[in-house]
């Protein structure tokens, strides 16, 4: 366990905000948590948690304890004729994990390949990308109660996984801490490859379909995501700001009577799934820019830290962007970053 006062984060949020907290503790184990609670000074103060801060909008310094779990172990825990299932710590990279499961030719994660952070926030976040998310592969979730340290394990029916959400996003925001996540991944011959995403599919339209590897499908996604969003070496961002709206059936019907034929993806409770990109690159957004930050010219979805931006600057672009597409289109943009 490492306990560190007054510990600059600048180097731990992607959108690489200058930014410091008062304390920050990396744990590993379960018991760790007992031993910091039995310390005044901090059970008295605030505790957010985080993984890799790619998700996390920070607009002042905590004046609290930053936690990040920083067990990162990969076990077999079971195997049979068709499949593997991986117990693996929350602090492991996401990518790593992903190009490990891709080197063994096991199914499931390959659609998710590239996403930065770790795995312990994936079922937080119940991440997600190109026709898959998190919750398609997670069997269980350990998590560690952050007031007595005790475990506490959960099945994927009773993580209430929804779009970009999950019961440890909600009511359990920074008191469970996700230790460790199980994933039930297919052996090669007992899998298929998931094209369910056009442009996955388009990119990968010369390949005979059957023979396809999981490798295949992962070099596919990491070249589409290189070409489509910005490098948060280079331009500070946290991926997608906002999450895509869902509007009724009758409402998408209306928008189409005043603005043509819109993107779409038809749900299925016959809700519309309208892409936030789309809506902010017709709302005129795209490129809009307020002090030091500004919306991606590489994707309208992104927002980004064009250098030295404070937190609130981009936080101040993401309401004019919300204005301008309730404006246009009379629909609220949610943000799906967590703000700070
Ligand atoms: C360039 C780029 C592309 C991206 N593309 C995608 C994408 O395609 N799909 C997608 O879904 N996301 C995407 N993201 C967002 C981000 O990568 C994911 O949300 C990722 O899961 C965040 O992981 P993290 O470890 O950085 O979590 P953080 O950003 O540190 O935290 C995110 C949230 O999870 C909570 N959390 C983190 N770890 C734990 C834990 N162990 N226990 C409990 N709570 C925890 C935090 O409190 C916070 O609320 C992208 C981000 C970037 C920068």
């Amino acid at each position: 366990m490492h306990i560190q006062a007054n510990y600059p984060i600048t180097h731990l949020n992607t959108f690489n905000l200058v930014t410091k907290t008062r304390y920050y503790v990396e744990v590993t184990r379960q018991s760790d948590i007992p031993v910091l609670r039995s310390d005044l000074k901090l059970a008295s103060l605030p505790w957010v948690i985080m993984g890799d801060g790619s998700n996390i909008l920070f607009t002042h310094d905590i004046e609290g304890v930053l936690i990040r779990c920083s067990y990162d172990k990969i076990k077999v825990v079971k195997e049979d004729q068709d499949g593997i299932w991986l117990s693996v710590g929350a602090g492991a990279n996401w990518h790593d994990l992903v190009a490990y499961t891709v080197k063994n030719n096991w199914w499931g994660l390959e659609n998710l390949a590239y996403i930065p952070g770790t795995v312990g926030a994936a079922p937080v976040q119940n991440i997600g990308a190109y026709g898959a998310e998190a919750r398609d592969t997670i069997t269980r979730v350990q998590a560690l109660n952050l007031y007595d340290g005790h475990r506490i394990e959960f099945r994927n029916t009773e993580c209430n996984f929804g779009y970009r959400t999950s019961i440890f996003k909600q009511e359990h925001k920074n008191r469970l801490l996700v230790h460790r996540v199980t994933f039930r991944l297919r052996k090669l011959h007992s899998g298929q490859a998931n094209l369910v995403y056009e442009p996955l599919k388009n990119y990968l339209q010369d390949k005979d379909k059957s023979s396809l590897t999981p490798q295949d499908v992962f070099d596919a996604v990491i070249a589409l995501r290189k070409a489509r969003l910005p490098d948060p070496k280079f331009l500070g961002n946290a991926g997608s700001f906002f999450q895509n709206p869902i509007v009724s059936a009758e409402y998408f019907e209306q928008m189409t009577k005043e603005h043509g034929e819109i993107p779409n993806h038809k749900m299925l409770g016959g809700d519309y799934k309208i892409p936030a990109a789309w809506l902010i690159e017709k709302s005129g957004a795209k490129g809009l820019r307020h002090g030091r930050a500004a919306v991606s010219e590489k994707h309208a979805l992104v927002l980004v830290n064009l250098g030295g931006a404070k937190g609130e600057e981009i936080v101040e672009l993401s309401r004019l962007v919300q204005e301008e597409v309730m404006h246009k289109f009379g629909i609220h943009l949610e943000p799906e970053v967590n703000i700070l």
